[in-house]
């Protein structure tokens, strides 16, 4: 019989080729943003798939559902023929699969529910008031920060009580009652069949670790283990990968240690350091070239990443040639800012660039409110990335716990919220309620046969009487839907009588997204998991620019990239304390950001902000762009005088008439040097305000203590620092 025809190889240089075709063994690819490490993955799916590997034994993990989608049909373009059975996904999402699959044999039910962040509060504050925790006790931690010290202790693999030393040394007078929260979280969970993200996970490595019939079962099921954004794994994802592969070793992760930003949730890059050590005899690739952006951008990225002061890869070059430099565009102020993106963003569409081609990306979501009524005015439909999720809305979650009933009548916390939704019905009722019918045999009957008050009679009925209806076989999830929304409508009038209408919008919109389901469970995990984005104002064409938190961006490209609000203050976060390792990150997170630019790179910040005590304070920009080479961009300067004073400001589109300053002449602010300073010097700071040097490692960094803003890290080249 001939040999299937082998795919075409030719697209990929000699270190790509070899790790595409290095089926067999630990493979690291390591190398930096643009290099073609997402592209050799696909290549290699369908390399396998060439040489006759089944689609099943490949399993592809990435950072979010859709790349695995995209990578898997591009691999299938590659090969000429559908392979959608190639198991792709990300960790959380195989994890919900194997878990329902497979979770019996460490005696868990299929029937969980998976629990977001928002619910998981939620539990806290329920867990709160019945423990009657920190009732009147303004310095007792919120549901966000215990959530945060529960999930981080978890994903840290760290012991509460020594996170919470390290690094919530100011809560430690409410230690006991933290631990003791996290304890009945993890019952409430458990006598409820809930799973947060983190159990996810870490029952995932349990299964592997503590069956070993399930864990050989599921490495001779994956043959072949690929990871992208290796960087972005911690160590239980890395645990699971090694007890994953333990029949075979054949597993490639490629990663970039300098596009690391996820480290607040447990994130360690350091995974791929040791992933030699775990995987002894593994084949370290590295990829130099980069295929992305012209020269001028990735000299500039380079730069930017040099003055990390931990870095493994090395620096990139290019082919793509290229005349223009990015531009540093220093607005008067925000609105300036967004003034300045919009007019460029219309000017590349002129030229030509496919709106869908252009980004914005910020930290934050609130950063672009400016520029998004600007877009608006201008007619320029974008999609807005990251940020909240529609399903973590209010009212998308009053209408999902209805449905969630239906998959698991033991979950409490939907109990709950359907219950409080209703008319005459409060929390005390609703709790009561919940505790009487949740451990019976059969709840929905309970709550029909339910001794109600004479107030509450008829309402409790209505409800039993639609979970009769809901819980009729043979309905779709859309139909479900539909049953739900009828009688949800006109509670939610009432519910949010201040804004209904635009939250109407949001339901009707879901239509859409639950017709493309047949299976009620998995619908609702997809929208825990990887929940659709609020795509209220959505166009069908599909041609919109985007709007995107950075950490939103990874791994994609887009001809034009604006990074906004590069102001000191805000990049890095004013949280940020000393230059440590969160001064790092913050590095980190700008050069994934610009690297997202294959022609046009725009760095711009506001010089005038307005401060969390709402003062609008002048800055300088952010301390990355001020040690980056001067003649490695163009330094446009925005005019100075106030864009509010104009009768429009989006009437003018195209002309916020730069300045152009030559490269090399840009002018640094006088401030102090480090001789007119020792330790204990109080100094003033125009945004910061007053405060005293605390520390004065050398070089231009010093520390200074604010007295509002506490501790921050200040180069002393361009802060603006007086002596008080
Ligand atoms: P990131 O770190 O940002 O995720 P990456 O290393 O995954 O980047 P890719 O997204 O795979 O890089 O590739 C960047 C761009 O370069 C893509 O458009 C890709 O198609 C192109 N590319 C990669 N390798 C080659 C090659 N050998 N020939 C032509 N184009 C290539
Ligand atoms: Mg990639």
């Amino acid at each position: 019989t001939a040999d299937p025809s082998p795919i075409d190889l030719s697209g990929l240089n000699p270190a790509q080729h070899l790790a595409v075709t290095t089926t067999e063994g630990p493979v690291l690819v390591i190398a930096g943003a643009g290099s073609g490490k997402t592209r050799t993955l696909i290549y290699r799916v369908a390399h396998l798939l060439d040489k006759g590997v089944a689609p099943e034994s490949i399993l592809l993990l990435t950072f979010t559902r859709k790349a695995s989608q995209e990578m898997v049909w591009r691999a299938g373009e590659l090969l000429g023929e559908n392979c959608s059975r190639v198991m792709g996904g990300t960790f959380h999402g195989v994890a919900n699969m194997l878990l329902r699959q497979y979770g019996s044999h460490m005696g868990w039910g299929k029937g969980f529910t998976i629990i977001d962040r928002a619910d998981a509060e939620g539990i806290i504050n329920l867990l709160k008031s019945s423990l009657e925790m920190g009732k009147g006790d303004k310095r007792f931690p919120g549901k966000r920060i215990i959530i945060n010290i529960i999930s981080g202790s978890i994903n840290k693999s760290t012991p509460m009580e020594e996170l919470i030393h390290d690094q919530y040394g100011h809560l430690a007078d409410h230690c006991a009652d933290i631990l003791r929260l996290g304890r009945h979280y993890h019952t409430f969970k458990r006598d409820n069949v809930l799973m947060d993200y983190d159990d996810l996970l870490v029952n995932w490595k349990l299964l592997l670790q503590e069956s070993p019939e399930v864990r050989s079962m599921m490495s001779h099921r994956f043959r072949y283990v690929m990871v992208d954004e290796y960087q972005d794994t911690n160590l239980i994802q890395a645990d699971i990968i090694r007890l994953l592969a333990s029949e075979h070793s054949n597993v490639m992760v490629v990663g970039d240690d300098s596009q690391s930003i996820y480290s607040f949730r447990g994130a360690d890059f350091y995974n791929i350091m040791r992933f030699p050590k775990e995987f002894p005899g593994a084949k370290l690739i590295k990829l130099e070239e980069n295929y992305r952006s012209t020269q001028p951008i990735l000299s500039l990225t380079n730069d930017l990443i040099a003055n990390a002061s931990e870095k493994y890869t090395k620096s990139l070059h290019s082919n793509i040639k290229g005349e223009q430099r990015p531009i540093v565009y220093g607005a008067r102020d925000e609105q300036a800012e967004a003034t300045f993106i919009l007019a460029r963003v219309q000017q590349h569409i002129r030229d030509g660039i496919d709106p869908s081609e252009i980004a914005v990306l910020f930290r934050s979501g609130f950063h672009s409110y400016k520029l998004e009524i600007g877009l608006g005015a201008a007619g320029i439909e974008f999609e807005k990335r990251g940020g909240l999720k529609l399903t973590e809305a209010a009212h998308m979650k009053d209408v999902l716990s209805f449905l969630r009933l239906l998959v698991n009548p033991r979950d409490n916390l939907s109990w709950n919220r359907v219950l409080l939704q209703l008319d005459r019905i409060g929390p005390k009722t609703a709790q009561k309620i919940t505790t009487t019918i949740v451990p019976t045999f059969d709840p929905f009957l309970s709550l029909k046969n339910y001794p109600a008050s004479k107030a509450s009679v008829d309402i409790i009925a209505g409800l039993a009487d639609l979970f009769r209806e809901l819980r009729v076989t043979e309905r779709t999830p859309a139909a479900l839907y539909e049953l739900v929304l009828n009688y949800y409508t006109p509670l939610f009038e009432r519910l949010y009588s201040d804004d209904y209408p635009k939250r109407e919008k949001d339901l009707e919109h879901f239509k859409g997204v639950i017709a493309g389901y047949d299976d009620l469970q998995k619908f609702i995990d997809d929208t825990t998991l990887d929940p659709p984005a609020p795509t209220a104002d959505k166009t069908p064409d599909g041609k919109r620019m985007v709007l995107s938190t950075i950490h939103s961006s990874k791994g994609l490209e887009f001809d034009a990239v604006f990074v906004m609000g590069l102001a000191e203050g805000r990049f890095p976060h004013a949280n940020t304390v000393g230059f440590g390792p969160q001064w790092e990150e913050e590095r980190r997170l700008l050069y994934v950001a610009a690297t997202r630019a294959r022609k046009h790179l725009y760095l711009t910040y506001p010089r005038q902000m307005m401060t969390p005590d709402r003062q609008f304070k002048r800055v300088g920009m952010s301390p990355y762009l001020v040690e980056l080479k001067d003649m490695l961009y163009e330094r446009v300067e925005g005019s100075s005088t106030s864009s509010l004073s104009r009768p429009s400001r989006f009437a003018e589109s195209n002309s916020p008439r730069p300045v152009g300053i030559p490269a090399g002449r840009r002018s640094r602010p006088a401030g102090l040097k480090r001789a007119d300073l020792s330790l204990g010097t109080r100094v003033k700071h125009p945004f910061f305000g007053e405060g005293t040097v605390k520390k004065m490692p050398g070089g231009p960094a010093i520390e200074v203590e604010f007295e509002q803003y506490g501790t921050k890290a200040l180069h002393l080249d361009y802060a603006k620092l007086e002596l008080v």
